[in-house]
């Protein structure tokens, strides 16, 4: 078969950038809708299966520090905590931090439907199985530049990410691993960086635009 390349898609082709943002929103829609699904199924909101989830992948937190770390408002958080109060999924005791705030601890059943809301973004993995190790990796660097633009912008919350962390040391060394994480005094790749730490420690604003500026800036 002759073929032979028509202009027609070069002038009726929307810029990269925009097709990535569709399909983001498309992604974005299906985890929304697999989250409300199975939170359903569980007897749960959404909100209150990520507060188990985040309180069975952190340990006990605040009120306060949910909402920093879920990036959902205190009183949304309030209400969830209550109704799980109610249903006997945590429980409260003294922050001996914050003499006025309350540690939040699941209870065994709470841990339970903590654990299996943390799976329930799985079937992202299912679909991302077919990228190459590559495309993954590639895929994986463009999140990072992403959330850590979106967490500049106050979009999301900046927790979690070793770019934005004290013990972040970047491009300190050539090779395979060229980062380095002061907490546990380790060698760090690209593709090993954390978007979740739980030892992450939020590196003052000036600190944050030093490290990305030196991130971008390989050894
Ligand atoms: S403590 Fe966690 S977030 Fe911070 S640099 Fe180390 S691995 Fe990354």
């Amino acid at each position: 078969m002759t073929s032979k390349r028509l202009p027609y898609f070069d002038e009726n082709t929307e810029p990269l950038s925009s097709r990535i943002v569709t399909g983001l929103h498309k992604i974005g829609l299906a985890m929304k809708q697999q989250a409300w699904q199975q939170a359903n199924e569980e007897g749960l909101s959404a909100t209150q299966g990520q507060i188990l989830a985040a309180l069975v992948a952190h340990g006990p937190l605040t009120g306060s520090e949910l909402s920093e770390r879920l990036g959902v408002t205190l009183p949304t958080i309030s209400d969830s905590v209550r109704v799980l109060g109610e249903k006997k999924l945590l429980t409260k005791s003294p922050d001996p931090r914050h003499p006025r705030a309350s540690l939040l601890t699941p209870t065994e059943k709470g841990a339970t439907l903590g654990a299996r809301a943390r799976s329930w973004p799985e079937f992202m993995a299912t679909a991302l199985k077919d990228l190459a190790p590559e495309e993954q990796r590639a895929f994986f660097s463009g999140v990072v530049k992403m959330i850590r633009t979106l967490q500049e912008q106050g979009l999301v919350p900046v927790s979690g990410m070793c770019v934005t962390c004290t013990h972040f040391r970047p491009n300190v060394r050539e090779g395979a691993s060229p980062h380095h994480c002061a907490f546990v005094d380790a060698p760090l790749a690209n593709d090993q960086l954390r978007l979740d730490c739980p030892e992450h420690e939020r590196a003052a604003e000036a600190a944050r635009g030093d490290l990305w500026e030196q991130f971008m800036r390989p050894a």
